[in-house]
């Protein structure tokens, strides 16, 4: 939102060797690789790739390229003097502008009311908070003045509100590792030529992706995981200098004069209007187009560290050059640093790809990307996440529908999605016309609800539909079960008066809470209210939103507000969800739409006869049941709770001749519907425990003489713990309690 600078783009595995070369295409057509799978990109690459410290995954040597730590010995890059020139004459050129303004009081006003003076384009947000104290005016990164972002250093220009943020705030971090991004832009500069291209601050950390042309004399250099550390070395040093960040507006030309060497930064300032003028920050010798802001200087960075490396496309296409990116971290403590790493070690083992491989549970494919296929024991996950949603709407008065997977264009037409959404579906030629498969189920819902005559007695209706949906993400973009091209969710949509909206929207989130408990994720909600850009009356919008704050407050759970972030068609409700690691994913979400029943032209008869239309609500809690999957299973590090085990029971004979007594429990708990295995090999008893309790089993019931003789079982469960002889009646019993309380 802050940069001048394309939205972060998927990667590809580092060693992609050129662009006609798509980690996703099917393995005949590989040119050039003749019997060689290709990479199946959902098992290396998570969102932002900052999990895991791979530092061997890269590096596969090209032909015609040279790579493996050892970094030509190149001299400082052409570029550098070029570009400090045009910078140093257009600096003075604003320092003295800069100097003839007189001195103009304005007030600042702090979050807690208090007011300040200022002298206008002279003081800056660090004079101020140094006027409050010096630990405050150093620990802060960033500032807003007015709502906009400020640099610390940056004279304020207008009267108004000033924040200050320090590196615990999401507007530090973003701030705090979009400023050790051109760090690290400096360091490829410096160290490999590379003519950067975007660099931005990701969820957790930052990126560089650079073009290292060719060097006259050289091979074309790939960087590797060898370079790495090099690279960190080099990055902290310059952290150490305390380079200053300084910023400077040109006009447009300019900027294009500056960057002529380099053809991205060309692309990226030619889509700006030749009137405009462009920021540019200064660190070092590193010069790059940026809105900012940045960090005071580099040295309040204390703690720099590469994460990976890997190939990107020039804006996420295929058919663009493959740039090659790298990944980092940074902070303002080296203590933090080692707790992330900590973290992130523990993040890698309950990874969901590396223990849905161990389990059994799923796995990609080449010829389906994005398309998982579930293994027998992932299956039975899957629906008994589906089932016990199913067993819900029951009780909660939700009607289960099916509707078509593939529709005609004109579908989406009404519904919008064809003007707005196309290039997120897969589209098809049939019956000499066009069709998609669907990206979300609403459109056929509002067919459905217009079949035949509805009155006001029908409502409020509540169709839900597990329905298979289709959405075509960028095949980089692909993770695992988190960002899949096939899945389904726990739709449904609740169509229903105006008046039924607050007891509809309370009820879903009575819902939610009962799932989520279930679940163990604490959770957090958030009303986003009518965007800048939105459909319908003004009116409407202002009852709409003041119903749905009447049910969160009924609701009795704290919320927050989030103004203007609210869909184009209505208020909706994000609600984020934390798991055993602390962190957060949004999964649900409750949301009002105006437009599509006035798009379907919905309408009820209401109760004196009158024409009226409905309201839609779509919500869902497990969201994509595929991610849902993937967040239990790191939650859970794996550790399924008995109710949705897919190895709930396993029964272990001491020796062969209690094998066919072990046979007929295994059968009477078959029959209760409980998943049950039975390990008959000659291995020995501690061997079969052991490995019983790495594959997760729930229980292990081990059956010898005593146990045969007395019609009993020797209970363990999975933490080691010997819980002594069950009749087989108790042990029933207590599977069926564990069951019921979801335990
Ligand atoms: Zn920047
Ligand atoms: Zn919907």
């Amino acid at each position: 939102m802050s940069d001048q600078q394309p939205p972060p783009q998927p990667e590809v595995p580092a060693d992609a060797s050129s662009s006609s070369s798509s980690s996703t295409a099917p393995p005949a057509k590989e040119k050039g690789q003749k019997g060689k799978q290709p990479n199946n990109n959902n098992n290396n690459n998570k969102s932002g790739g900052n999990n895991n410290n791979n530092k061997s995954g890269g590096g596969k040597k090209g032909k015609a390229a040279t790579s493996g730590g050892k970094a030509p010995d190149l001299p400082p890059p052409s570029f550098f003097e070029e570009r400090i020139k045009i910078w140093d004459e257009a600096k003075k050129e604003q320092e003295e502008k800069l100097k003839e303004l007189p001195d103009e009081p304005i007030v600042m006003k702090l979050p807690d009311g208090k007011e300040v003076h200022a002298i206008k384009n002279k003081t800056s947000p660090y004079d101020i908070a140094k006027g409050i104290s010096r630990g405050l005016a150093d620990a802060c990164v960033v500032a807003k003045v007015d709502g906009q972002y400020h640099d610390m250093h940056r004279p304020i220009e207008n009267a108004g509100s000033l924040q200050l943020f320090k590196f615990d705030s999401a507007e530090g971090k973003h701030c705090f590792w979009h400023s050790s991004a051109h760090v690290l832009g400096q360091t490829l500069e410096a160290r490999y030529s590379a003519h950067l291209t975007i660099g931005p601050a990701i969820e957790e950390g930052f990126y560089y992706d650079v073009d290292i042309p060719v060097q006259e004399g050289q091979e074309k250099y790939t960087i590797s995981a060898e370079d790495l550390a090099q690279i960190d070395d080099f990055a902290n040093s310059i952290c150490k200098q305390k380079q200053p960040f300084e910023r400077l507006a040109v006009p447009r030309d300019t900027a294009l004069k500056m960057f002529a060497y380099n053809k991205y930064k060309q692309e990226i300032i030619g889509k700006i209007p030749a009137t405009e003028t462009v920021t540019l920050y200064k660190c070092g010798p590193l010069i790059d187009l940026c809105r900012g802001p940045h960090l005071p200087n580099t040295s309040l960075i204390k703690a720099f560290k590469t994460t990976k490396n890997s190939g990107a496309y020039w804006l996420g296409k295929a058919e663009n050059p493959l740039l090659q990116r790298v990944y980092g971290i940074a902070f303002p403590d080296k203590k933090q640093l080692s707790e992330w790493e900590e973290f992130q070690a523990e993040a890698a083992r309950r990874d969901h790809r590396v223990i849905g491989k161990d389990q059994q549970l799923f796995f990609f494919h080449p010829y389906s990307p994005g398309c998982a296929f579930f293994l027998p024991h992932g299956a039975r996950i899957y629906n008994r996440l589906v089932n016990f949603i199913k067993a819900e709407y029951h009780q909660r008065g939700f009607t289960e529908v099916m509707s078509p997977n593939a529709f005609n264009k004109e579908l989406w037409e009404i519904s919008g999605h064809w003007q707005n959404y196309k290039d997120n579906m897969f589209v098809f030629d049939c019956d000499n016309t066009q069709y998609s498969l669907k990206p979300m189920n609403c459109p056929g819902h509002c067919l459905m609800f217009d079949h035949g005559f509805r009155s006001y007695r029908d409502l409020p209706l509540r169709f839900a539909d597990f329905g298979v949906l289709h959405r075509n993400e960028l095949a980089g973009a692909l993770t695992g079960l988190t960002r899949v091209r096939r899945f389904q969710q726990d739709d449904a949509h609740i169509f229903c008066t105006q008046e039924q909206i607050s007891a509809e929207v309370q009820g879903a989130l009575g819902f939610m809470q009962h799932v989520y408990g279930i679940f163990g994720y604490t959770f957090s909600l958030e009303l986003s209210t009518r965007p800048e850009k939105y459909l319908g009356e003004l009116a409407l919008w202002d009852k709409a939103e003041k119903t749905m704050e009447e049910a969160l407050n009924a609701f009795g759970k704290p919320w927050t507000l989030n103004p203007g972030d609210g869909a184009f068609y209505g208020p909706k409700i994000d609600i984020h969800i934390t798991d055993a690691l602390k962190r957060s994913f949004q999964c649900a979400t409750i949301q009002l739409d105006f437009q599509l029943p006035i798009r379907f032209n919905l309408k009820y008869s209401d109760a004196d006869g009158n024409t009226k239309q409905p309201v839609i609500i779509h919500r869902a809690i497990l969201g994509s049941v595929e991610r849902m999957m993937a967040i239990l299973i790191e939650h859970t590090a794996g550790k399924w709770p008995f109710w949705l085990s897919p190895r709930q029971i396993v029964i272990i004979n001491v020796a062969a001749a209690h094998a066919e007594y072990a046979k007929k429990v295994q059968e009477r708990i078959n029959a209760e519907g409980y998943y049950v295995d039975a390990e008959l090999s000659d291995k020995t008893l501690g061997n079969k425990i052991r490995q019983a309790q790495n594959a997760q089993y729930n229980y292990i019931l081990v059956v010898g003489e005593g146990e045969m003789n007395k019609g009993t079982v020797s209970v363990r469960t999975r933490d080691k713990v010997e819980h002594g002889q069950k009749s087989i009646d108790d042990i029933l019993a207590e599977f069926a309690e564990l069951t019921r309380s979801f335990k």
